[in-house]
């Protein structure tokens, strides 16, 4: 098996093991591609919302949030163009009865030829050594030239396919690449059809009056027919903000990577209101900021990368992923998005209400421009969870297993460890929980000796553990254990809360931005 596979499932079965996920309805061999947060994933799962809501929300004064309702009304996603364009273009394969998305096949097949530029960027490094310049390698070795020149003319071809939706063209690709279906070998594929990814439900309890409706596939359009109401009572200027987080529905064609695509999920979008004609500018700008928040929270910045859309949705004039280096390669992690004046003016259109904005400096009305930020909440979890998961040998020839989620996403902040089970150890230790609760998660732990209770806090990615000891008694002193360094520092009571609070408060990591 594949490496990258074997990582993959660990992430997956720590995730199941420590408390942060479970598959949904696991009695009932659960569903697929829908899953639930468990008590540790929860907690993460809110830090990562509060950790965007303060970035984008508390910390500019031009952006504020809302929370629309799930149900819309179903001329919504008339307008959007959800109703008409919002499909994926699925392939079966006629041997192993596996159903793709034709782009993903054909994506996954370019990253091959890019995996194959890295190799060559890996042995060149080798060779020269220091004096290696991987910029002017990737500018000037035929060999790599070569490789991005047929990534770049197979990732356009089909780009222009499925914008001019030339489904024929998109399966000839396929067969012209010799793409085979990853289970089976097999390279006898249907003809590519388009699938509408929206769920529908019915609104009204008798069947003849029920009106039909959809289960909201992104939270946007929640915003757009807000922007006036937003506006007018928020006495809003543009440029302004107006953001939201909340749950999104997708029927999923193939949904086999865990929290990476669900067919439930939530979204953290934010859409920014700008003079129209000024979309470039900031669309650089967005792009560069939410770069920043990512890099904040010192993840490595070689995890991450831009990767611009050739294929351009019905609504962008410019668009680009941040895509983040998960555990099965380079994947898109949050969306730019610059959306021009596509949805407000349908909008306009469909409901007969004008969507526009006095301009009193340039004495005009118009409809703005919109830029959006688009980031998955599961996807940005996984994207922590997967990175932050370790296996460290030690000096003592031994392993240990170390969740090193960011201390200020981290669900459990502390955990107060009484040497022994008497003594008054535990009394001194229930105290100062007690004082720290009101601050941040803490939790006690008695059970076996100190060292286990260190590994088991580790794993469970429980950034400081603080042990109470006869010493304590004596001079009101503590050990703090940090879970990265596992170095231990002797420190007063008193002065615990105020050590970790320095390392977990979200100001202190929202300044890097
Ligand atoms: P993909 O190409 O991976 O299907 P997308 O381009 O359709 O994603 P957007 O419509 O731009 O995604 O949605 C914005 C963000 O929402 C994505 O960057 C991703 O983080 C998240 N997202 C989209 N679909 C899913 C899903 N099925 N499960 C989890 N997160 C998702």
């Amino acid at each position: 098996m594949a490496k990258q596979e074997d990582v993959f499932k660990k992430v997956i079965s720590h995730a199941k093991e420590y408390g942060y996920v479970f598959q949904s309805s696991e009695i009932y061999d659960g569903l697929s591609a829908v899953y639930d947060y468990a008590q540790n994933g929860v907690e993460l799962k809110k830090n990562i919302r509060e950790y965007w809501w303060q970035a984008m929300v508390q910390l500019n004064d031009n952006i504020v949030g809302i929370d629309a309702a799930i149900f819309m009304h179903p001329t919504t996603w008339k307008a959007s163009g959800h109703v008409d364009a919002f499909n994926d273009p699925l392939i079966d394969n006629k041997d192993s009865k596996k159903r793709y998305r034709a782009d993903v096949l054909i994506e996954d097949h370019v990253a091959k030829i890019e995996a194959k530029i890295d190799k060559e960027v890996t042995k060149a490094a080798k060779r020269f050594g220091d004096s290696f310049d991987k910029k002017q390698f990737l500018e000037t070795n035929q060999r790599v030239l070569d490789y991005q020149a047929k990534a770049d003319g197979i990732l356009k071809r089909m780009g222009k396919s499925l914008e001019n939706e030339d489904l024929a063209d998109v399966k000839a690709l396929i067969e012209e690449l010799g793409i085979a279906c990853p289970l089976s070998g097999s390279k006898n594929w249907t003809d590519v059809k388009q699938f509408n990814l929206m769920f529908g439900t019915k609104l009204g309890a008798s069947a003849d009056s029920a009106m039909d409706l959809y289960l909201r596939p992104e939270t946007a359009q929640g915003i757009f027919v807000n922007f006036l109401n937003v506006q007018k009572t928020g006495r809003m200027k543009i440029p302004f903000g107006i953001a939201q987080t909340g749950k999104a529905f997708r029927n999923e064609i193939v949904a086999r990577q865990f929290i990476f695509r669900m067919r439930e999920f939530e979204q953290m979008e934010m859409q920014y209101f700008i003079k129209p004609g000024t979309q470039q500018e900031w669309y650089e700008k967005w792009k560069e900021k939410r770069l920043k928040w990512h890099l904040s929270l010192g993840m490595g910045e070689d995890n991450y990368r831009f990767h611009d859309h050739e294929k351009l949705a019905h609504y962008a004039d410019a668009a680009a992923d941040i895509e983040f280096k998960f555990p099965f390669g380079f994947k898109e992690l949050e969306g730019i998005h610059s959306r021009t004046d596509f949805d407000l003016s349908q909008h306009e259109e469909y409901s007969g209400k004008k969507l526009q904005y006095f301009d009193p400096e340039e004495n005009k009305s118009y409809v703005p421009y919109v830029l959006e930020t688009s980031i998955g909440l599961d996807r940005m979890f996984l994207a922590v969870f997967s990175n932050s998961l370790k296996e460290e040998e030690l000096e003592n020839g031994t392993t240990r297993t170390v969740l090193k989620i960011p201390a200020v996403l981290a669900p459990t902040k502390a955990a107060v460890l009484p040497l022994l089970k008497r003594d008054g150890l535990p009394e001194v230790a229930q105290k100062l929980i007690d004082e720290l609760k009101w601050d941040f998660n803490v939790i006690y732990d008695e059970k076996d000796a100190v060292g286990r209770r260190y590994r088991r806090q580790d794993a469970a990615g429980t950034p400081f553990c603080v042990t109470v000891d006869h010493q304590t008694l004596e001079d009101d002193t503590v050990t703090i254990r940090h879970r990265d360094t596992m170095e231990q520092q002797r420190v007063k009571l008193s002065e615990v809360k105020e050590i970790i609070s320095k390392e977990v408060d979200m100001r202190y990591w929202l300044q890097k931005i």
